[in-house]
């Protein structure tokens, strides 16, 4: 259909080949920082640090965007804005596709998630927020936050991956993803892997 404007969004199936295939979707038994236990593990850097894949999934997201009239008609006085250092890709990725202006990303400061100084001066636009995954949802809340501080409305919100357990939207913002997982946490109670004594790999972010 080249040449009609219709671009293919790859299907969650095909996402998630590409996720297993770069390693970056892990099987196994996991221990969180939070102490609950999973039998995967999304570490996403993995799929990211492939720039064809990067890009792949990065203007696939894009495209969930482009078609949202109020987005588009913005554009390209847009900020793409990532929670954390891993969605930087991703929103590298989505400036590239949407040839939106401007890119900037929060950092854990003292335990805090912030901006960089002096990120409030210039011309402040209105805020797309990407992330690679969302997990509970919490970062990208904070990052609503940050981005209303700033005085700039928040136009749309998305991941490659989000948990089916977060949140559906941020701020009334709905949330775009290429996959919706559900992964199931167990404490070391009730935690199958634990009962066959597999043995644990402790992931930290
Ligand atoms: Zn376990």
């Amino acid at each position: 259909m080249a040449g009609t404007g219709v671009q293919l969004i790859p299907s969650p199936e095909e996402v998630m080949q590409i996720l297993k295939r770069t390693a970056a979707f892990r099987e196994g038994h996991f221990v969180y920082p939070n102490g609950k236990h999973t039998a995967h593990y999304f570490q996403m850097p993995i799929a990211f640090r492939y720039y064809d894949t990067a890009r792949v999934l990065a203007v696939a997201l894009s495209r969930k965007f482009r078609v949202q009239r109020d987005i588009a008609s913005q554009l390209p006085k847009v900020a793409i804005i990532s929670p954390s250092s891993g969605g930087i890709p991703v929103a590298f990725g989505v400036r590239d596709a949407l040839n939106a202006e401007q890119i900037y990303w929060a950092e854990q400061e003292n335990g805090k998630r912030a901006f960089r100084q002096y990120i409030n001066q210039g011309e402040i636009n209105p805020c797309i927020i990407v992330d690679d995954i969302i997990r509970s949802g919490n970062a990208i809340d904070e990052t609503v936050e940050l981005v209303r501080s700033l005085g700039a409305p928040v136009t749309g919100c998305g991941a490659i991956v989000k948990f089916t357990g977060a949140p559906e939207s941020a701020s009334g913002v709905s949330i775009e993803t290429l996959v919706d997982y559900d992964e199931k946490f167990y404490s070391s109670d009730d935690c199958p892997m634990c009962q066959q004594s597999t043995p644990e790999e402790h992931v930290r972010f």
